[in-house]
């Protein structure tokens, strides 16, 4: 598949619930979303039929997301019926990690090849404050435990805050030196709750750089500018959808939990 761009379409995103037991300030008011009526939401079938068509078409990468994926019932079994799917190179799942002590084994049984695991903060005060519900130390184990299970190239996802993570840049980046992970900056996207932020804090995923001056290039990855600490195990990637270094290397199209097929984040196609 082609976009009038000329973009190769070869990457689906589900989102498979609407849903999430965090309350991220820059993403869900404190009461949540409201509670999509079932009959709206897509069948764990429904999924696999529009997954395996898209394959047809070209799809080779499929990303679970969410909301947090994790707490839809039959993650596990949805995701093992997506790797099925033939032609099917590779399946992934965004989670903020709180369940994955339990869940980390059985999804790497059913098949899911990669996890990107969401992380603002190494502080457990801080993860309390952004995410509202989180405790810090269930994702720390959860990682460990999706290293357990034989999850590499692990991802994690940092979206930059300005003045309420900015200041943990380091640390994060630090993480690289000892972990085969890829840490990424995420610019933060004026997107409901947060779409009236201060301007302060969105800052441009370049930051990174300009903090730590021992990074040097090491490529890009789809939409990722790739660096790396000399002689780091991982390496650090930016996600730059605001400076907007990303649109033309987007491979990307989204079906909603309540299976409406959108070509880009930002439309409301
Ligand atoms: N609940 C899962 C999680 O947090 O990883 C999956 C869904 S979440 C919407 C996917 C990613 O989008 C997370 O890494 C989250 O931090 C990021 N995100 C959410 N709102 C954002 C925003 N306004 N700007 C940039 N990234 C955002
Ligand atoms: Fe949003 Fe993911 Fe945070 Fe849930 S965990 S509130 S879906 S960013």
């Amino acid at each position: 598949m082609k976009d009038q761009y000329g973009r190769t379409v070869d990457y689906l995103r589900l989102s498979v619930t609407d849903l999430c037991n965090y309350r991220c300030r820059y993403c869900m008011p404190p009461e949540g979303v409201e509670k999509l009526p079932h009959s709206s939401i897509l069948s764990l079938e429904e999924y696999v039929e529009i997954a395996a068509a898209a394959v047809g078409l070209g799809i080779t990468k499929i990303r679970v997301t969410g909301g947090e994926p994790l707490v839809r019932r039959g993650i596990v079994e949805l995701c093992r019926a997506l790797r099925a799917i033939p032609g099917l190179r590779e399946l992934c799942l965004t989670t903020n990690g709180s369940q994955l002590t339990a869940l980390a084994a059985p999804l790497r049984d059913a098949g899911v090849d990669r996890l990107n695991i969401s992380l603002d903060t190494l502080r457990p005060e801080r993860y309390r404050e952004i995410t509202r519900t989180g405790e810090l130390e269930n994702v720390l184990r959860g990682i460990e435990a999706a290293e357990r299970a034989g999850f590499e190239n692990i991802k994690l996802n940092c979206v930059l805050l300005g003045g309420m993570n900015d200041d943990e840049i380091g640390d994060f980046v630090r993480l690289t030196a000892k972990k085969p992970w890829q840490v990424r900056f995420i610019e933060l996207m004026p997107m409901g709750v947060c779409a009236a932020w201060p301007p302060e804090r969105f800052l441009p995923a370049q930051e990174v750089l300009s903090r730590v001056p021992e990074l040097r290039p090491a490529g890009r990855s789809g939409v990722a500018q790739l660096s790396r600490l000399p002689g780091a195990a991982g390496t650090v990637g930016l996600i730059e959808p605001i400076s907007c270094a990303f649109c033309a290397d987007c491979t990307r199209i989204r079906i909603t939990a309540d299976g409406k097929l959108k070509s880009c984040l930002h439309s409301d196609a």
